[in-house]
């Protein structure tokens, strides 16, 4: 969701506790990280280090969020990437950006005196997807430096490298992707439950002036299976519709037809790509 645009910059403080809902994610997440923090353990007992993490779930659910909040949690440096951004036309130059991530994922954190750097690649199906037959994965040159730089790290090495992946389609991943030693931990991350809904509601509420007899309760119902992005966006359009009536507070009324909106909308996507 984030792409290249957070490439560089620092995770904006974004922490487990600003991410609704997801507690199972978060909880598996953090006690993936703590080998990241506990490496000095983890060469004592003599356990593989971890190298690679893959969130996978619906879009909109908060993988970039989780990413992001992991760096804060590990005090890392955080770069990011989208698969998307390494398809190219010409060979090799997908590759020679990978590289370029990990250089710079080395620099930034030597710059900032971290000793770990968090690497997230959103839409990692993109260049770690299946082929037919097999037989064109050698020429994959993309994929293969990944998986070079991956199989590179070691615990001994300064920064310690992690990698996240995002993908909406795990199913379509290359198995090379998820041996041992590579993507091995996988956390899936759902379209939140009710609880989780109100929670994301809280969260994208904070900002906002909520009449006092708004019931966010019965809002987070009424939003069945809206995913995080889509319960930021029914905020969004809720304060919109408040801001047209001249009001100063956000009703219960804005916010129900907000729901609606956001329904539209998707189903409006949806007939548009049929
Ligand atoms: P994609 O698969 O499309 O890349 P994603 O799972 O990475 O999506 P994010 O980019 O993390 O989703 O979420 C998009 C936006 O939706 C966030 O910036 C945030 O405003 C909101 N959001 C999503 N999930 C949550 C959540 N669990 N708590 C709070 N806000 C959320």
């Amino acid at each position: 969701a984030s792409g290249s645009k957070n490439r560089g910059k620092s995770p904006g403080f974004m922490t487990f506790d600003d991410i609704g809902g997801q507690d199972s994610a978060k909880k598996e997440l953090v006690e993936a990280l703590d080998f990241l923090i506990k490496h000095e353990e983890i060469k004592k007992f003599g356990i593989r280090p971890l190298k690679g993490i893959l969130l996978t779930g619906p879009p909109g659910t908060g993988k970039t969020l989780l990413a992001k909040a992991s760096a804060h949690y590990t005090n890392s440096v955080f770069m990011s990437a989208s698969g998307s951004e390494f398809v190219e036309m010409y060979v090799g130059v997908g590759a020679s950006r990978i590289r370029d991530l990990f250089k710079e994922a080395r620099s930034r954190a030597e710059k900032e005196k971290k000793d770990s750097a968090i690497i997230f690649i959103d839409e990692i199906d993109v260049i770690g997807g299946k082929r037919d037959g097999g037989q064109q994965r050698e020429y994959d040159q993309t994929l293969n430096q990944l998986l070079t730089e991956m199989d590179g790290m070691h615990t001994s090495q300064s920064p310690r490298i992690l990698i996240v992946g995002a993908t909406n389609r795990k199913e379509m991943l290359d198995s090379a992707l998820l041996r041992p030693g590579r993507f091995d931990r996988h956390i899936q991350v759902d379209l939140p439950d009710k609880k989780g809904r109100l929670h994301i509601l809280n969260i994208h509420a904070k900002n906002k002036p909520l009449a006092e007899n708004v019931n966010l309760d019965r809002i987070a119902q009424e939003a069945f299976q809206f995913s995080g992005a889509q319960l930021e966006s029914l905020m969004n359009e809720a304060a919109i519709y408040a801001m047209r009536d001249s009001l100063d507070l956000i009703q219960q009324s804005h916010l129900s037809r907000a729901v609606d909106k956001v329904l539209m909308g998707e189903k409006t996507d949806r007939e548009s790509t049929m």
